[in-house]
């Protein structure tokens, strides 16, 4: 646990969290809607312990995290109808070193100057673009659903 980390932070209360901080729960993993989105269904999948780099998981850890990003990308594509989902892990801003990927619903109709890296255009919006707090649970609980019934 880091203190200054904002994915430990939600780790340690996640009795209280918003279904969007808690789409899915395993032994090692979390996903969660990133807060910060204006595109519907942008997941975020961490490990629930600090770790900095993908090369200090444990050998647990990483065998989890194949299966999951399958198991996430199923979802996305079952539920949201996504063309495919891009999974993208810098973990570079300020506050969120904390390992992530990125787990983007690339939808049919993403704007050709979107696709890419540049669908970091829907976290770089400002905060009044952002999917509420209500929007987000709602995805969340419709991806929930779907993984519990996988
Ligand atoms: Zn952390």
């Amino acid at each position: 646990m880091a203190d200054d980390c904002y994915s430990c932070r939600q780790e340690s209360d996640l009795a209280a969290a918003a279904p969007s901080e808690r789409v899915h729960l395993t032994e090692y993993w979390r996903a969660a809607h990133a807060f910060n989105s204006s595109l519907p269904g942008w997941l975020i999948l961490l490990p629930r312990r600090h770790v900095t780099s993908i090369a200090e998981l444990t050998p647990a850890e990483a065998a989890e995290l194949g299966p999951l990003v399958h198991q996430l990308s199923e979802t996305l594509h079952a539920v949201l109808r996504c063309t495919k989902p891009y999974v993208v892990q810098f973990a570079e801003a300020e506050g969120f070193a904390h390992v992530h990927f990125h787990l983007v619903p690339r939808m049919p109709d993403l704007p050709s100057d979107h696709r890419g890296p540049r669908v970091f255009h829907y976290l770089t919006r400002p905060e009044s673009e952002w999917l509420t707090l209500d929007e987000r649970n709602d995805i969340a609980v419709a991806l929930s659903a779907h993984l519990r019934s996988g």
